[in-house]
């Protein structure tokens, strides 16, 4: 992903409107380029800020800094476990594949 394609995502990703892939890809392009951070950091700070202003509720910690990183490695890591959870459903369905293989005698 270049530097165009990451930051006319931001706002798909500060509204969880990305897929997981790329969501992912997105924050892995985020974590190693300094310019689309900022641009992602000042954009989402300003989203929550007016959000939290909005809402009656003041639960919010206000450390919007620290949500954003949160939210980025949780792209990362939910990307992570649905490759692992296909990886591992792809393993049973080969493992049934042969065990009923066996069982049938071919
Ligand atoms: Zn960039």
């Amino acid at each position: 992903m270049n530097c165009d394609e990451c930051q006319n995502k931001i706002e798909d990703f500060i509204h969880d409107r990305l897929e997981l892939q790329e969501a992912s890809e997105f924050s892995e392009h985020i974590k190693h380029c300094d310019n689309c951070y900022n641009e992602l950091e000042i954009n989402y700070c300003m989203q929550s800020a007016i959000a939290e202003l909005k809402s009656d509720e003041r639960s919010g910690s206000g450390d919007f800094t620290g949500a954003l990183k949160e939210k980025l490695t949780g792209s990362v890591e939910k990307y992570r476990i649905m490759r692992r959870d296909h990886k591992i459903k792809k393993s049973i369905v080969i493992t049934l594949l042969v065990v009923i293989g066996i069982f049938i005698g071919i």
